[in-house]
């Protein structure tokens, strides 16, 4: 291979495992970590279709794909999700905790299960699979993992208690583990999006739609093939001395 090449495809060799892959942001991902070479095991909960087409999508580009169905609320599929990963390509190396959800109320219409819910998904499972893949991680004294949050989690959003905890969660769960495994040359970051055009904001009403617009600087949504090239950048050994660190991408909307 030329050194053209290995420019090009930085993560050869290298495992990505991306939860909730099938759509959205996660699709993008997965793609974009295709992209740069790596292997990707994307998973999803119930769109086996769309996450197949995704698969096939990484395959076009060059790199093998695996497209793994499971709930991440369960730490059996979690497990199995892993484990899948082992056998086919030896063991995660990139982990991606992007599956999540909303389930908005106002906190005082808002249900305990639906707390527990938003808590289990969007935060549990990003701490369980972490621990799953620290090992592989730590005997390969190299890794990477980045989670998903959202500037709902640094700004917090009226609507959104459960959603806001879960992600601000992540980001103390993002340095907490960054500081336990920097010795070993895992580096674990967050990247906080904005609002992204994605089947989770198609529920927004035009209303709420306009009312957030107001507050973007740069006056639009984003996309999810803008979230994706800088977890792919976090992946690579461009940024080996990066950790701990929130990222946001959100067209302005958090300036600190
Ligand atoms: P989408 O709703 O478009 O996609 C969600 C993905 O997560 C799908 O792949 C879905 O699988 C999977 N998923 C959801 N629940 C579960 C579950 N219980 N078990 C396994 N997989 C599950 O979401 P986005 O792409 O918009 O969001 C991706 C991440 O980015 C989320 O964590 C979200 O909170 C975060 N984010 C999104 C923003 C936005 O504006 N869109 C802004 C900030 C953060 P399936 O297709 O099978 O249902």
């Amino acid at each position: 291979m030329t050194n053209d090449g290995a420019a090009a495809r930085p993560l050869e060799g290298k495992t990505a495992l991306v939860t909730g892959g099938s759509r959205g942001i996660g699709a993008a991902i997965a793609l974009e970590l295709g992209r740069l070479g790596a292997n990707v095991v994307l998973t999803y909960r119930s769109n086996e279709a769309a996450a197949e087409a995704v698969a096939a999508e990484v395959r076009a580009l060059g790199s093998e794909c695996l497209a793994t169905g499971g709930d991440v609320r369960s730490e059996a599929d979690l497990e199995r999700i892993v484990e899948g990963a082992r056998e086919r390509f030896g063991g995660v190396d990139i982990l991606v905790n992007n599956a999540g959800t909303t389930d908005d109320k106002l906190v005082m219409r808002m249900g305990t299960d639906s707390w527990n819910d938003i808590l289990a998904t969007n935060l549990t499972s990003a701490f369980i699979a972490t621990r799953l893949v620290l090992r592989h991680m730590t005997r390969a004294r190299w890794g990477r993992i980045i989670n998903i949050s959202s500037v709902a989690g640094v700004m917090g959003n009226a609507g959104q208690a459960n959603y806001a905890a879960s992600k601000a969660g992540m980001l103390g769960l993002t340095k907490s583990v960054a500081r336990e495994v920097a010795s070993r040359s895992i580096t674990v970051n967050a990247v906080t999006p904005g609002f992204v055009e994605t089947d989770l904001t198609s529920k927004l009403t035009e209303e709420q739609q306009a009312t957030i617009l107001t507050q973007i600087p740069m006056g639009r949504f984003g996309s999810a093939a803008e979230i994706a090239p800088l977890v792919g950048f976090l992946a690579t050994d461009g940024a080996s001395y990066i950790t701990g660190q929130t990222f946001n991408i959100d067209g302005g909307l958090v300036m600190q």
